[in-house]
């Protein structure tokens, strides 16, 4: 198995008082351990968000923290030295600054930490979390049984009771607004994501095949305009059929075609059933509400979705805030095919000219442009390039070198 790179971001995320905090002691304690850091210089910036638990106090366990609302305050900290920043109650921080320090001490080669609520008391990502998990490498969840009595699922979400938070499943959930149930059976959302090529395609079709092979009533829905495994020259047409294939052709199944996430309400009035698979979901506008709102309904979603563009920037809004709902989170990443050193991260758009020469894309191309093995490759983020100059980093790190010092 290839190593991921030195630089990346890990999300430790959970519901009120599930321990997520106490993560990120042991793996600061971990890293003391190790030696990744002697406890005295800047090898390791430790901060949080005063409205973090211990709300006013400037500490983390046993470690004394920078205790800041103010991004630049933390991004002032760092040095060639620093190979690790912790953020601690990363989803208080209203200022989108905290996206571009996330953002740029993975690029510059060092590990980031984000520890926070995945979602408020209505069910939606707090501030900037859903960008900060879609920035993200790895996610950490922390997980305790839902506080009602004899309830023994999950606690995936956030209740506000008094003035406390409370954690709950989705079933004891209640995001303010009355969803009434279209089935009678706890709503679920399980997500399968990573960069192209990173195989998320495969475990989904095999979630697909269990249900049919269970007799699991179910849809799978996929976006017109995706026309990438369409083989047979097919005529796609809203609410007609269209093809998914894994991008090594092994499997293949049928999808209805959709335009708009409007599109799945109208198509479940008229055949409603509770199991519902989505493909490529940054691709499908609306998806977000739709799916938040089906979920208290009752329904159990399985959707596949990249985490981030072509230019290493969150996919959208829709796939991010999903991040922050979902009750199961699936990573894949390919290989970098440019180094072959690194498991890839990122997603690479290239450009084939007419002799069949491929160049990287320009930086300041639109966001979407479907496409398969010619216009994409797995890539790590060391080896992502665009083709003319990027856009201004706030901070501007310098890159932290691991054989340096
Ligand atoms: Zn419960
Ligand atoms: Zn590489």
């Amino acid at each position: 198995m290839l190593p991921i790179m030195y630089g990346r971001g890990i999300a430790i995320t959970g519901p009120t008082g599930s321990g997520k905090t106490r993560q990120a002691i042991a793996e600061i304690s971990r890293a003391l351990a190790s030696r990744l850091w002697d406890g005295k210089d800047d090898t390791i910036i430790i901060a949080k968000h005063p409205r973090s638990e211990p709300v006013g106090k400037a500490e983390m366990g046993p470690y004394p923290v920078l205790q800041t609302d103010n991004p630049d305050e933390i991004a002032a900290l760092v040095t060639w030295k620093t190979r690790a920043v912790f953020i601690d109650g990363a989803d208080s921080f209203e200022s989108p600054r905290i996206v571009n320090l996330y953002r740029e001490l993975i690029m510059s080669n060092r590990l980031a930490y984000v520890i926070g609520n995945n979602l408020n008391w209505e069910a939606r990502s707090r501030n900037h979390m859903h960008k900060l998990m879609a920035l993200s490498d790895e996610f950490w969840s922390t997980t305790l049984p839902c506080i009602v009595k004899g309830c023994n699922n999950r606690a995936t979400r956030s209740q506000h009771i008094g003035d406390k938070g409370q954690r709950k499943c989705v079933e004891h959930h209640y995001p303010n607004e009355r969803f009434l149930k279209d089935f009678n059976q706890k709503g679920w959302l399980g997500m399968y994501v990573g960069s192209m090529f990173g195989d998320k395609t495969s475990e989904w079709l095999g979630a697909i095949g269990a249900a049919k092979e269970n007799g699991i009533p179910h849809h799978v829905f996929k976006y017109l305009g995706d026309r990438r495994h369409d083989g047979d020259g097919n005529a796609y047409n809203l609410f007609g059929t269209g093809n998914i294939s894994t991008n090594d052709k092994r499997g293949r199944i049928g999808a209805v075609l959709i335009e708009h996430a409007n599109h799945m309400r109208q198509y479940l009035q008229k055949h409603p059933v509770g199991d519902i698979f989505i493909d490529e979901g940054q691709f499908i506008p609306g998806l977000f509400d739709f799916v938040r709102e089906y979920v208290y309904k009752g329904y159990r979603f399985h959707i596949t979705g990249l985490l981030r563009d072509f230019r290493i920037q969150p996919f959208g809004e829709d796939i991010p805030k999903l991040l922050c709902m979902a009750d199961e989170l699936r990573v894949g990443h390919g290989f970098c095919v440019k180094c072959l050193k690194y498991r890839a991260s990122d997603s690479q758009r290239l450009l084939v000219g007419k002799d069949g020469e491929r160049t990287p894309a320009r930086y300041d191309e639109p966001i979407i442009r479907v496409g398969g093995s010619e216009a994409y490759e797995a890539r790590c983020r060391g080896c992502m390039e665009w083709s003319d100059a990027l856009p201004k980093q706030l901070y501007r790190f310098e890159p932290f070198d691991e054989l340096r010092g």
